[in-house]
């Protein structure tokens, strides 16, 4: 999680567990919203950093590259022949 704040650069967010910062002014507006990349960028520090749960559902690492598109509930998984 993070906070949103704001000093003499702009907008910043400050991560709440450790001193890490994301400037929205470091973001280029070419690639889209600087506080959405922002925010995305704080999302991905908070999972790497802290293990911290997401707004957009991670898909469990063991189940990526398989091509299968992953839902709620339970995932069928062919046995080998
Ligand atoms: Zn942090």
């Amino acid at each position: 999680m993070y906070k949103i704040s704001k000093d003499t650069d702009g907008i910043i967010l400050l991560c709440h567990d450790c001193s890490h910062v994301e400037r929205i002014n470091s973001f280029n507006e070419s690639l889209g919203s600087p506080r959405t990349q922002a925010a995305r960028a704080m999302q991905n520090h908070s999972r790497e950093k802290h293990g911290a749960g997401s707004l957009l559902k991670p898909i469990p690492k063991n189940l990526r590259g398989r091509g299968a598109a992953v839902t709620s509930g339970t995932v069928a998984i062919p046995r080998q022949r």
